[in-house]
C-alpha cells in the first residue's frame, strides 16, 4: 500500500504518519526529516538543502526526486509506505508516478488559523524526532522528549517569518497536487481541523476507513 499524505505544513502529516504506521506496519518517509538527518550529519546533500530550508523554499526537484528514489528502493519499503512531504511539486508528483503505483492520496484540510498556531508552537526532539505542541501536546518535562528524554527543539523555519514563507510556497506550488490527484480520482479529504488529541477527532479513523477498502 503506497499512500501520499498531503496537506499544508502545520496540518499534522507527521503526526497522523507515525499513528498510521503502527496501524499498518508501512514505513514512513518523510523528506523534510531525511533532509533534516542529512543536515545534521553535514552531509554534501545537507548542505545544500538548508540553504533552501532555512528561507522557507523548496528544496530543488533533482535532488529531492533522486533523495526519494534512493529511499523508496530500501527494504522497510517493501510491504508500502506512507509519503510525508513529498511530492511538492507537478515535477515531483509526475516523476513519483515513474517511480511507483500510488495507491490513495490523503488530503488533510484545517484552517489557516488552526495551521499557524499549530506550527508555532510545534517542538520536534533532535533525536527520536518526535513531534509535541506547548499547549496541546505538551511533553510531560519541558523542552525534554517523553519517549528517548532527547532534547525538544523550535525547528529554524518554525519561526513566524519562515513560516509565513512556507504556507506561501504551499499555495502556490503544493496546492496545485490537490486537483492533479483529484483528476486521477486518487485524492481522498480528511478533516484535521481538531487536534489529535481532542476526543472529537476522528482523524485516524477516517484514513483507516479510507485504507481498509483499498484492495492492496
Ligand atoms: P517538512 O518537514 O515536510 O515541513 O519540510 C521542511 C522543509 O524541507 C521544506 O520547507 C522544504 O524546504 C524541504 N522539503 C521537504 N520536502 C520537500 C520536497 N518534497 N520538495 C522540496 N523541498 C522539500
Amino acid at each position: 500500500m503506497n499512500i501520499v499524505l498531503l496537506g499544508s505544513p502545520g496540518v499534522g502529516k507527521g503526526t497522523y504518519a507515525s499513528r498510521l504506521k503502527k496501524i499498518y506496519g508501512i514505513a514512513h518517509i518523510s523528506t523534510g526529516d531525511l533532509f533534516r538527518e542529512n543536515i545534521k550529519q553535514n552531509t554534501e546533500l545537507g548542505i545544500k538543502a538548508k540553504e533552501y530550508m532555512d528561507k522557507g523554499m523548496l528544496v530543488p526537484d533533482e535532488i529531492t526526486i533522486d533523495m526519494l528514489k534512493k529511499r523508496i528502493q530500501e527494504a522497510d519499503c517493501k510491504k508500502g509506505f506512507m509519503l510525508d512531504g513529498f511530492p511538492r511539486t507537478l515535477t515531483q508528483a509526475k516523476e513519483l508516478e515513474g517511480m511507483t503505483k500510488i495507491d490513495i492520496v490523503l488530503n488533510f484540510v484545517a484552517s489557516p488559523e488552526v495551521i499557524i498556531q499549530r506550527l508555532s508552537g510545534r517542538r520536534t526532539c533532535r533525536d527520536c524526532k518526535s513531534i509535541f505542541h506547548i499547549l496541546n501536546m505538551k511533553p510531560k518535562q519541558e523542552s525534554v522528549c517523553d519517549h528517548c528524554k532527547g532534547e525538544l527543539y523550535q525547528r529554524a523555519d518554525e519561526m513566524p517569518e519562515v513560516i509565513e514563507k512556507r504556507l506561501r510556497v504551499y499555495n502556490d506550488q503544493t496546492s496545485l497536487l490537490i486537483q492533479y490527484y483529484s483528476e486521477k480520482g486518487l485524492r481522498v479529504e480528511i478533516d484535521g481541523n481538531l487536534h489529535i488529541t481532542d476526543t472529537k477527532a476522528h482523524i485516524i479513523k477516517d484514513c483507516q476507513e479510507v485504507l481498509n477498502k483499498l484492495n492492496c
